[in-house]
């Protein structure tokens, strides 16, 4: 029965043990680094194999809290198995030192997650390791293939245009070709679209966003068949990038009402997305929600709900833009997106000031580009909030 619940029961109550010791309905928070054998021959015979016991001897091989979140992530995904991580380029990063190896190429698409960029063009190149940034498009990703090879990696949607790739050619491609095809969900969540379903091989999150969902925790998970993430899990163990037992149960608290919060993020944002796309101060609006994204009808096939965040051009610089947002009293300005607060950013000043204007408009950042993450918050107090601080510009 358990296989059938649908999502919003998955998060309440899929992965949780309220067996002995405790009983308890929420998930116990275990602070432990070493767990302790209760003879030398338990201990023997845990080493040996013979024993029925699956706690490691030391927390950063496993932990009960940790496994409890990445059952219940690994069912909301359809995938196998489930690895938390200390962050989502934590995730990210181990995944592809793992899976990649000297003289291996790895295709990524142009408006990835900076961090994931940078790591994959100036970091994996040290090992040797080879890349193409490709336009966001499953012919180019197509014209990128080599014999080498390895990895095809990709955000759908994508960040801050919110650009969205066919999951299920990118997962043809890969099975045709034998490459291994990785999509970061972090934008869409399991509640808006299941990659795995497509046939995608793994995924990936930031669950510092939707996840947890409350703007209060840094963590990351990947996705998969058990015999792409076992190597990776031990890998984890080696490098070291855990997620704590206090933040794995923050995240558990939060994956309760994920349901929820991503139907309420897809409702406001899509009347948010409309009433910007008729203010005569907007010049676009970014959201696949609107018949008006290039997007549109690939992410009707694919998706349940178009997520919380939308971005524009407005008719101004970045001045205006600056001016636009210090009028506004919700929207607080912070980078991210994902939780109960609505924040807003002109991704130009939060995270490419340091790139010459050209090289930030070879990448799409123009400077009068601004990014909403909207939040739980009443969605016509959120419009009222914008209309005011528009008109004034
Ligand atoms: C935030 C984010 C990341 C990085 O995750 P952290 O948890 O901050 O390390 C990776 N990919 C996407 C799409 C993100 O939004």
């Amino acid at each position: 029965m358990k296989n059938k619940w649908q999502n919003a029961t998955r998060c309440i109550h899929y992965g949780e043990n309220r067996k002995e010791p405790y009983y308890s309905i929420t998930t116990p928070i275990v602070n432990s680094a070493p767990f302790v054998f209760s003879s030398s021959k338990d201990l023997l015979d845990y080493v040996t194999g013979k024993s029925s016991r699956t706690q490691p001897e030391y927390g950063r091989m496993g932990n009960p809290t940790i496994k409890s979140v990445q059952e219940k992530l690994a069912k909301l995904e359809e995938g196998e198995k489930g690895l938390l991580f200390a962050s989502g380029m934590c995730a990210i990063t181990t995944a592809l030192l793992v899976l990649l190896k000297k003289n291996d190429h790895i295709i990524i698409t142009n408006d990835s997650y900076r961090r994931t960029r940078d790591f994959v063009e100036d970091f994996l190149p040290k090992f040797g390791i080879k890349s193409t940034v490709t336009e966001l498009s499953t012919s180019a990703v197509r014209k990128a293939i080599r014999k080498t090879t390895k990895i095809i990696f990709s955000e759908s949607p994508t960040n801050p245009y919110l650009r969205i790739l066919s999951l299920k050619e990118i997962a043809d491609i890969g099975k045709k070709n034998n490459i291994i095809t990785i999509v970061d969900n972090t934008f869409a969540t399991p509640i808006n679209q299941k990659p795995l379903q497509y046939g995608l091989d793994i995924v990936i999150h930031s669950a510092t966003k939707y996840l947890g969902g409350h703007n209060d925790l840094i963590a990351g998970v990947l996705i998969g068949p058990k015999e792409l993430v076992q190597p990776i899990e031990e890998m984890l163990m080696t490098i070291g990038g855990i997620c704590d037992p206090n933040t794995s149960y923050l995240l558990e608290r939060g994956l309760k009402t994920l349901d929820l919060r991503v139907r309420k993020h897809n409702e406001s944002a899509q009347k948010i997305a409309q009433f910007l796309e008729n203010h005569s101060k907007i010049s676009k609006v970014f959201y696949p929600g609107l018949k008006s994204h290039p997007d549109y009808e690939i992410a009707k096939q694919q998706m349940k709900g178009f997520g919380g965040v939308v971005s524009f051009l407005i008719k101004s610089d970045l001045k205006g833009g600056m001016k636009f947002i210090d009028r506004l009293s919700i929207p607080q300005i912070a980078p991210s997106f994902g939780g109960a607060e609505t924040l807003i950013e002109q991704p130009v000043l939060m995270s490419f000031m340091d790139l010459p204007k050209k090289e930030r408009e070879k990448r799409g950042m123009s400077d009068n580009l601004i990014r909403l993450s909207v939040g739980l918050e009443d969605c016509d107090d959120i419009i009222k909030d914008l209309q005011k601080s528009l008109n004034k510009l």
